[in-house]
């Protein structure tokens, strides 16, 4: 029997969505483009970052969900954040000691087993890529997929799929737009000789150096390696123009050292010349916050990236797409599957201006990321410090 919910998408949005129904006995259905779960996730040069779960919000859904425990089992609570100048100088450094630090990390790939693992394998079909969304002339929502294959009978479809949805043009004609900003991202594994000069910068958690409208990040995963990042603005449509560059990863580090970070000091242009992975390019995109004003229509809603994606400049992307779906799952919950609509309507009275709120907060932080003179007013800003 069809499941009166559809959910489009298995990242942390549309998975979390799913075990709070799970756990509330309400039916679902998630269609996932990856073929598999560790599809992804695998590639470690790519989606496999790591990403800070907030007390405030990502917690409080993975409580609800009763993942908590098995999150905090595996999360790393003694990440060190330190931020730099483009010249390596040292402005801020900020250590966890004793499990104090409400804004532990995990890695993507283990956020998503964890949430894949709480729910019935039955729930989540793989390999379904979705074209688009129709509403059928009874009301239902039918989903078309790019095989040609039809799922339809839904009462609501939630598009949990992400920055490019296909189900958000039934709600808004906007589009994401381009922020100018690229991230390119590669790894340090612990067999690299570089290991230990990559630890000594970022030690258990983060290092990140900003200046000269670029920056460099660099990141502790859990099985040892680093993730890396180099933050450029270029224009959007670069990766097309690139694309053998980019699969040539020894071309593309040569390109970034005389290129992208010339001018930058051994100790950061080192990690580039040592980086070891293939490289992974995310044009970074953010929706228009004048978008985020939608009237609630019958049958489909988005949580997540659909909703509100916005360049990753202050870490909460994951965060808002985990409580987007508590507060669905809990509206659900509350009016049942016979008064969806209003549930809808609920839950987007709060999602539209959390996801403003974010999508400004981010955009601020990464003008000051990018700033000539940065890290300076990001310091200022974000963390109350005045340099020279
Ligand atoms: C470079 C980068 C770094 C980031 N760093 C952070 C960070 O440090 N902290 C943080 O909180 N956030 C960060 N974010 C943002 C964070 O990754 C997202 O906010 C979060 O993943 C959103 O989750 P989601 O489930 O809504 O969407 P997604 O994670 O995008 O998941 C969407 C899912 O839908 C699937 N899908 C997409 N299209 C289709 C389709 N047509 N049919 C079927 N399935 C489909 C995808 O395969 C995917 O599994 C970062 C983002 C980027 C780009």
């Amino acid at each position: 029997m069809t499941p009166p919910i559809a959910i489009l998408g298995a990242g942390p949005s549309g998975l979390t969505l799913g075990r709070l129904l799970q756990v509330a006995n309400i039916p679902f259905v998630i269609f996932e483009q990856d073929e598999s779960a560790i599809a992804a996730a695998t590639v470690a040069t790519g989606r496999g970052g790591a990403l800070d779960i907030h007390a405030d919000s990502g917690q409080i859904a993975l409580k609800e969900a009763g993942l908590l425990d098995q999150f905090k089992s595996i999360a790393r609570y003694d990440a060190t954040i330190t931020v730099a100048n483009a010249k390596g100088k040292v402005y801020l450094k900020v250590e966890h000691e004793g499990g104090d630090n409400d804004k532990p990390e995990i890695d993507r790939r283990d956020l998503r087993a964890l949430l894949v693992n709480s729910i019935p394998a039955n729930r989540v079909q793989w390999g379904f890529k979705v074209q688009s969304v129709q509403k059928e002339t009874d009301g239902s929502m039918s989903i078309h997929f790019q095989d040609g294959r039809i799922e339809s009978g839904f009462k609501l479809v939630v598009g949990a799929d992400g920055m490019w949805s296909k189900v958000r043009s039934l709600v808004t004609s906007a589009k994401p737009q381009y922020s100018g900003i690229y991230y390119l991202t590669t790894a340090i594994q612990p067999e690299s000789p570089f290991h230990s000069s990559v630890v000594s910068l970022a030690g258990n958690g983060l290092y990140m150096a900003i200046g000269d409208g670029k920056q460099i990040v660099i990141l502790k995963l859990g099985d040892g390696s680093y993730y890396i990042g180099f933050g450029l603005r270029l224009p959007e449509n670069w990766s097309s123009e690139q694309a053998a560059l980019i699969k040539d990863s020894s071309a593309l580090r040569q390109w970034l050292l005389s290129d992208g970070f010339a001018d930058w000091p051994e100790a950061h242009t080192d990690v580039i010349r040592h980086s070891d992975g293939d490289f992974y390019v995310w044009p970074l995109y953010a929706m228009p916050t004048e978008s985020l004003s939608w009237q609630t229509v019958p049958g489909v809603t988005l949580i997540g990236d659909a909703a509100h994606v916005t360049t990753p400049f202050v870490g909460e992307g994951v965060n808002c797409a985990l409580y987007d779906s508590l507060r669905l799952a809990q509206q659900i919950i509350k009016h049942g599957l016979d008064d969806l609509h209003r549930a809808v309507s609920e839950y987007e009275a709060s999602m539209l201006p959390r996801g403003i709120d974010l999508i400004e907060r981010s955009t601020k932080s990464g003008e000051l990321y990018f700033a000539s003179d940065a890290p300076k007013g990001w310091l200022k800003t974000f963390a109350g410090i005045d340099i020279a």
